[in-house]
């Protein structure tokens, strides 16, 4: 998989203006500061595209970016402590409709090797597995780790998460360890039509 183009299409804060597309939409969630704008950043090739941010929980909209093949859906970042309750429900409700109305072909949720997932993580899981909708989880900041704590690591986040170790790709965007592998994963998404 080769990534012809990358380039910003739109942001949306509201459920009726969902951007509608006959391209394969492929989401990134996770929790803020996980390493998400990073991560879409090192999969364009392009520094620049998503913003990244020492400040976490920034990012409330919902970003779109063209791939050519696909459409990529950057998700607000969750679980950052510092917002209202208000405002955490407004995104709550902005997700909620989101994955309601949208027809998403793949999620990529992302998590933080290091750490044990949190309940929002858990949470996510728990919400694709209810709703059948097809995703691989993303452990992020595999540089942190020694490479040959990388695998157990994977293996124990399986168990924690109750997925298969085959569907936690392990990355580091500082290094690129595992882009390859999330590119051959993407072609595979886009060439398998499931609907
Ligand atoms: P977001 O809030 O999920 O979009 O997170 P960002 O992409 O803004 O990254 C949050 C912080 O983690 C920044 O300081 C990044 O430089 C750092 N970061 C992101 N990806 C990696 C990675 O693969 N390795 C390391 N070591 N740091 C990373």
């Amino acid at each position: 998989m080769v990534i012809k183009k990358a380039e910003f299409i739109t942001s949306v804060a509201s459920s009726d203006k969902f951007y509608q597309t006959d391209k394969p939409i492929i989401v990134a969630a996770g929790k803020s500061n996980v390493g998400k704008s990073t991560f879409i950043n090192s999969i364009a090739g392009n520094k620049k595209l998503a913003r990244t941010s020492d400040t976490p929980g920034r990012t409330r909209l919902i970003n779109y970016f063209d791939f050519g093949d696909f459409v990529l859906a950057d998700l607000p970042g969750y679980g950052y402590a510092k917002v209202s309750a208000a405002e955490k429900i407004k995104w709550a409700k902005l997700l909620e409709d989101f994955f309601k109305v949208v027809k998403i072909r793949y999620v990529f949720s992302l998590i933080d090797i290091r750490h044990e997932p949190t309940e929002d993580d858990l949470d996510m899981v728990s919400f694709l597995y209810a709703n059948a909708i097809p995703f691989s989880l993303v452990a992020t900041k595999a540089d942190k780790l020694g490479k040959s704590k990388i695998k157990p690591q994977v293996n124990k986040l399986a168990g924690l998460l109750k997925v298969a170790p085959k569907n936690i790709l392990a990355v580091s965007s500082l290094n690129g360890y595992g882009r390859e592998e999330v590119l051959s994963k993407i072609g595979e998404i886009i060439s398998t039509k499931i609907d």
